[in-house]
């Protein structure tokens, strides 16, 4: 099979940060150019999911609680690698959650749970940062935002990703990795022996400067399960978590250092080289029709409850008529120019008119 000649431009070192704003216009992605780890632990998930996010290109207009206090703990640390004094980035934070929800519904329900939470996440930035700070990471990070661009061998696509920072203890490079979480069970860490992000991006790091990290101290803020109780204001809540994050610190703020293995992070990039390969030959034998046909991608029954129910759940039970319920999604965000050039400018769904998906050819 004549393998198709794939052109991306490959920028690194050089972070810029494009922001499509979700409109009314869906521009679905008919290629296969660049593979990052959260689209193909999507494939992985359920091919329907990858359908939906990753070809379709939507989400829900409702925002996902857990995902945007993800994105602001995230944040807060990675001021703090760059130096960002506790203040600044507390106030960065409160920048950044207003900027994240703008293209989002956040009704009146939802509100009040939106403002605790980014109280509680703000909290626990601050804490963990008077509690820790660098002498946790007992390294100097030396470079921040890095993106990297592999090519696979096994297929014509781009492993695409951002390391968010990394750094040199003697000869070795380490790239410390922060996570939240809500639950975290015995396997928790055993599990990154396989991590997709964490050994993908040891095999960038090493596209990078030549050589594997040696290790990742990677930090975990567990999200508080304590809950604002009916006769406490919001700020009697805040006091009662700010003790019980300094009494109760291990619980919430966990840290393992995680050492690569040469072994294993070749053979997560295998895995990472033949899923790849399996979804490029569907998009390379399938016709832009198939492709955009939700029935050409199998669902995964056992994936819908995973974590509460699935956010295309909607679509999957209504797929004969998914274009009614349209009007609950809109685009999502595309982030970096390798994913842009992907995107096949050809077909544009307008969204939902009279019931009918209106598709222009341009
Ligand atoms: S609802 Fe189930 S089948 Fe549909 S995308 Fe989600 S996980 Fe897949």
């Amino acid at each position: 099979m004549a393998k198709k000649k794939i052109k991306v431009k490959v920028r690194r070192r050089k972070v810029k940060n494009t922001t499509v704003r979700p409109s009314s216009i869906i521009i679905p992605s008919t290629e296969l150019q660049t593979i990052g780890v959260h689209k193909l632990q999507d494939y992985m998930t359920c091919d329907r999911l990858f359908f939906w996010k990753w070809v379709m290109n939507i989400i829900p207009r409702k925002v996902n609680i857990a995902f945007w206090f993800g994105s602001i703990a995230h944040y807060g640390f990675e001021l703090f690698v760059k130096g960002k004094s506790i203040k600044f980035i507390e106030k960065a934070l409160r920048k950044f959650s207003k900027e994240y929800l703008k293209p989002y519904e956040v009704d009146a329900i939802m509100r009040p749970e939106v403002e605790i939470q980014l109280e509680i996440v703000i909290l626990m930035v601050k804490v963990y940062l008077k509690l820790y700070g660098k002498k946790q990471l007992k390294f100097i990070i030396t470079h921040t935002e890095v993106r990297f661009a592999v090519k696979l061998q096994l297929s014509p696509v781009l492993f695409i990703g951002m390391i968010d920072s990394y750094g040199k203890k003697g000869v070795n490079f380490l790239m410390p990795e922060y996570k939240t979480a809500s639950r975290i069970d015995n396997e928790y860490f055993k599990r990154l022996v396989f991590d997709k992000q964490l050994n993908g991006y040891a095999i960038g790091l090493r596209d990078i400067v030549g050589k594997f990290p040696q290790k990742s101290p990677y930090i975990v803020l567990r999200k508080p399960s304590i809950r604002v109780k009916q006769t406490e204001t919001t700020e009697e809540f805040l006091e009662r978590l700010n003790e019980d994050l300094h009494k109760r610190r291990e619980w919430y703020f966990i840290h393992e250092m995680f050492t690569f293995g040469k072994k294993n992070v070749e053979a997560v990039f295998q895995d990472i080289e033949i899923k790849t390969r399996d979804l490029w030959l569907k998009f390379d034998c399938a016709d832009d029709e198939e492709l955009l046909n939700p029935m050409t991608w199998a669902r995964n029954d056992r994936a819908c409850f995973n974590y509460g129910v699935c956010p295309y759940f909607m679509l999957c039970k209504n797929c004969h008529n998914y274009p009614l319920y349209l009007k609950f999604y809109m685009m999502r965000e595309i982030r970096y120019e390798e994913e842009k050039a992907e995107l096949n400018h050809k077909l544009k769904y307008s969204t939902v008119r009279k019931g009918k998906l209106a598709m222009r050819k341009e």
